[in-house]
């Protein structure tokens, strides 16, 4: 048996001009959870005791679904009526722009559906509902694109907008009926 070859001196040991002075040997900054920078790795570690990771600024509103900054206070609502029965809802925030999206969406597309079908919903009160959150609507839009949602936490998915959706159809009928009352009037007197 023929001892192996001693081992040769590595010529990148030495010559390696990288091994001596890699930028990286300091300490690197994004290696601590960085709220600023909103990344994933902060998520899991909050900074300090009693501030959550992602809590990108401190003392403004988090989305009250999904934690994400920004987020405005709003109150999304929607109102149904079924002859004397009414029902109306509202949700509260803060929302950031993905969830206040889907709420606008979701109880927007419920009142378009079921808002007609008392004669005071028919003239108030859903009119009413539809105009709140369409200014509602304006505000969500006006928000930026939020940031991580805190630990386990999705922001809500914000759906298909309202007239995509084929339950906000629905409003079609009452205005035809309203239509056909008013022709009605018209050509009997
Ligand atoms: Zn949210």
């Amino acid at each position: 048996m023929s001892t192996p070859p001693a081992p040769q001196p590595n010529p990148y040991a030495q010559s390696n001009p990288y091994a001596q002075q890699a930028p990286y040997a300091q300490p690197n900054p994004y290696a601590q959870p960085n709220p600023s920078h909103g990344a994933p790795t902060g998520m899991q570690a909050p900074a300090h005791p009693g501030a959550p990771a992602w809590q990108a600024q401190p003392g403004t509103p988090f989305c009250r679904s999904c934690g994400a900054q920004p987020a405005a206070p709003m109150t999304v609502r929607s109102h149904a009526g079924f002859l004397i029965v009414m029902r109306f809802h509202k949700v509260e925030g803060p929302f950031c722009k993905s969830c206040g999206t889907s709420v606008v969406r979701q109880m927007t597309t419920n009142t378009l559906a079921l808002g007609w079908w008392s004669p005071f919903s028919l003239v108030f009160f859903s009119p009413f509902t539809l105009i709140w959150n369409l200014v509602v609507s304006r505000k969500v839009a006006a928000l930026p694109a939020p940031g991580p949602a805190m630990p386990g936490a999705t922001p809500l998915d914000e759906g298909k907008p309202v007239l995509r959706r084929p339950m906000a159809y629905l409003a079609i009928a009452p205005v035809i009926w309203v239509g056909w009352v008013i022709t009605n009037i018209i050509t009997h007197a």
